[in-house]
């Protein structure tokens, strides 16, 4: 596509734009299901699905149906008064989790921002001020505000940005031994991603997330789990944590809860959801009647169309077929994942492995520089695994 002095839409964006992202050279138009189009017209098949968050497909028809009825009637508002997608939404969220409450906003960096203030203020209340400390992991993501990556366990995120919010204390994920010994008197939060996601696709161990729960517990610290990209049926159930028969006090979610739509939110039991009165926490655009109704209707679909199962099912079979990949080639480190949110992690950088995939039709990408991740929409089907998982062992064989 060109625009009247021809030129193309990556030469006017590496002009005009800020320069924060390396993106592969396409330029999509359109999308169905869990194929996209480029510009030429060239067809990928999608394995990153704009970061977990098209869980249901491009293009899906209750998506496109539900916002188009939708902002037919009322895109928003403020929160200045109520509305009917916002309240069932939450009580359909309350229903199907651990929590009580459900705060609105619009972005996972913003949903963990809430989480942080909450605890603050929750403990402020409750411990005349005598702890702050929030406790991460180490190779962490939970956002790029000034308060979340305060919060991420990443260096290289944090560098240039001096000085950092205070209270933030770093462990190794997997190490209860060293958050034992960091769970001081300070101490009023533990923000955790259940299954590291841009850490390179990291699971916990047997019984961390249990041991963590009764640290948290034993030392009056609430557990906050960033769901973000794990939640919403990415691994296999609603959220991840129930996996492992832990809950948290207070949890987050973003990516996926609005299938491409911008929302954010942030849940959390009775008694610690009453430190946010009125006053305390807002933002404009909250969990608007437009968004909130999408994301009604796509959790709806979770929940009652059996994606969580399929995706349990072809999880495991692609799982399947990456193990018998790590088997054949011996660069290939570790395989490992849960559901559909699965890591391939190599000897060697994955880039030159993601730019043949592009090349043959195929959208995947790499964290930590050495992991593929594969994080489809929720519908792929076996066969459409089946056609990366071909193209996958043709092209690490020519690394070979
Ligand atoms: C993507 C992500 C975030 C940040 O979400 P944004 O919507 O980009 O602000 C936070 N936590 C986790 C675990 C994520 O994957």
């Amino acid at each position: 596509m060109t625009n009247s002095q021809n030129e193309t839409t990556k030469d006017m964006a590496d002009r005009y734009m800020f320069q924060t992202y390396s993106r592969l050279p396409v330029t999509l138009v359109r999308g169905d299901g869990c194929r996209v189009w480029d510009e030429d017209g060239r067809e990928y098949l999608d394995f990153i699905s704009g970061i977990a968050v098209c869980a249901l497909g491009h293009s899906s028809p209750l998506v496109t149906g539900v916002l188009e009825e939708q902002s037919r009637k009322l895109i928003h508002v403020s929160n200045l008064f109520y509305t009917r997608p916002q309240a069932e939404l939450s009580q359909l969220l309350v229903e199907n989790s651990f929590a009580d409450r459900v705060f609105f906003c619009n972005s996972g960096a913003e949903a963990n921002e809430a989480a942080i203030k909450l605890a603050r203020r929750y403990a402020n209340e409750k411990y005349e001020n005598q702890r702050h400390v929030i406790i991460s992991m180490e190779n962490s993501f939970h956002g790029r505000t000034m308060a979340t990556l305060s919060a991420t366990g990443q260096k290289k995120i944090q560098a240039g940005y001096d000085p950092l919010l205070q209270g933030f204390k770093f462990v190794p994920f997997n190490d209860i031994d060293r958050l034992d010994e960091a769970m001081d008197e300070s101490v009023c939060a533990v923000i955790m991603e259940p299954l590291q996601g841009e850490g390179g696709i990291v699971c916990p161990q047997s019984g961390f997330l249990k041991d963590v729960r009764r640290l948290c517990a034993e030392r009056h610290a609430l557990l906050i789990f960033d769901e973000v990209q794990v939640g919403m049926g990415r691994t296999g159930r609603l959220f991840c944590h129930e996996h492992y028969g832990v809950t948290p006090d207070i949890m987050t979610l973003a990516k996926a809860l609005g299938n491409g739509l911008p929302v954010g939110a942030m849940l959390s039991t009775e008694d610690i959801s009453r430190s946010f009165g009125p006053g305390s926490h807002a933002t404009t655009f909250g969990g608007t009647p437009l968004v909130t109704a999408v994301s009604l209707a796509v959790l709806k679909s979770l929940i009652h169309d059996g994606w969580i199962e399929h995706c349990r099912d072809v999880g495991e079979y692609f799982q399947g077929g990456l193990q018998d990949l790590r088997r054949k080639y011996g660069f290939v480190k570790d395989v490992r994942g849960l559901g559909l949110i699965l890591g391939m992690e190599l000897d060697r950088p994955g880039a030159p492995v993601v730019a043949e995939c592009l090349e043959e039709g195929f959208l995947i990408n790499c964290v930590q520089d050495k992991v593929l991740r594969f994080i489809p929409p929720l519908i792929i089907s076996k066969k459409e695994i089946d056609l990366l998982l071909d193209t996958l062992d043709r092209v690490l064989n020519n690394l070979n």
